[in-house]
């Protein structure tokens, strides 16, 4: 595996797998641009992202408690949140 750090993209319309050296590569079989599969997976990976943050939606009909609640929510979420990230980067920072 010396030396081979070419991605390797698989052509989304023939299934040819291609080196990708750049943006604008094309597939070596059938010409289709690959950066619509990397493009596709790059939606997948934000979807992916914002599911992780969980926000509780204000709709303007909510009574106010209803909406004190949900803005505490998201208020405690992002405090929570936060707490977990400063735990993550202690770990990784370790002891000493
Ligand atoms: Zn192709």
């Amino acid at each position: 595996m010396m030396g081979n750090t070419a991605t390797q993209v698989r052509c989304h319309t023939c299934g040819t797998w291609n080196e990708l050296h750049s943006e604008a590569d094309l597939c070596k079989s059938c010409h289709d641009p690959l950066r619509k599969v990397s493009e596709h997976e790059e939606q997948n990976r934000e979807m992916r992202r914002r599911s992780w943050e969980i926000d509780v939606i204000i709709h303007p009909e909510d009574s106010l408690l209803m909406r004190t609640g949900k803005k505490i929510f998201n208020a405690v979420q992002m405090v929570f949140m936060a707490i977990v990230a400063f735990f993550i980067w202690l770990f990784f920072i370790g002891p000493g």
